[in-house]
């Protein structure tokens, strides 16, 4: 009951909890969160039970994080409520990806983008994702989502292909751009290598494919894909 705060670590985001002189962030990251305090943006003061006063800091260097109040039910807010599926796990298979892409007229890059059917998703993983499963972002997504052999078996393989560049890249430090503090105690990024993303000109390294990889614009978007291995 009453308003509930949502909120949101955006990239970098992080909560640190102060008590009498000791210091923690509570949750798990594979890189070390910032506590420096310039990027210090929200400071909640609390009491305990017990008399203990502690402050709740919300640290955000990147500045992609947020904060909302809402009234009622969390997953009712507009930015909750709209949001489609996990792309981790093993919910997302070939059935419920070609449910989500059936009668879809857009092309499959931008329909993998839309939040709305999956959330999450974001545009490097996308490009990684297709070409691992040989599909070209520009084909129509509802080809894929068919009843026929063909399609059911490049609907699977697509949502196999999107499972597994989500798990490389947590496994690889979670995130595609990763954070790491540099010695003036800024961010910087690290880009990790992909197999086709910001690759153009190069060639595909699909093993026996002779194509190169090509970078196009779609939905403002860049997308980077090899048309040679992906149809
Ligand atoms: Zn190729």
């Amino acid at each position: 009951d009453g308003p509930v705060l949502i909120c949101h670590l955006g990239m970098s985001g992080s909560f640190r909890v102060e008590t009498a002189g000791s210091s923690e962030v509570p949750g798990s990251f594979h890189q070390e969160r910032s506590k420096i305090a310039a990027h210090d943006h929200v400071v909640f003061d609390v009491t305990s039970r017990k008399g203990v006063r502690s402050s709740i800091i919300f640290n955000d260097p990147r500045r992609f994080g947020f904060m909302l109040f809402a009234e009622g039910a969390p997953d009712t807010h507009p930015m909750l409520a709209g949001l489609g599926i996990e792309p981790t796990g093993n919910a997302l298979d070939g059935p419920l990806l070609a449910s989500l892409l059936k009668d879809r007229r857009s092309p499959l890059k931008t329909a993998l983008l839309d939040q709305r059917l999956i959330a999450g998703l974001g545009n490097i993983y996308v490009s990684e994702a297709l070409w691992r499963a040989g599909l070209s972002p520009l084909r129509e997504a509802g080809t894929i989502a068919g009843s026929a052999k063909k399609a059911k078996g490049q609907s699977e393989r697509l949502a196999e292909a999107i499972r597994s560049v989500i798990a490389d890249a947590i496994a690889a430090g979670g995130s595609s751009l990763r954070d790491y503090v540099q010695a003036d105690g800024s961010l910087g990024y690290f880009q990790h290598s992909f197999a086709v993303y910001d690759r153009e000109g190069e060639p595909c390294q699909k093993p026996g494919c002779r194509g190169h990889v090509e970078r196009i614009v779609q939905s403002g978007r860049s997308t980077f894909y090899c048309r040679t291995c992906q149809r």
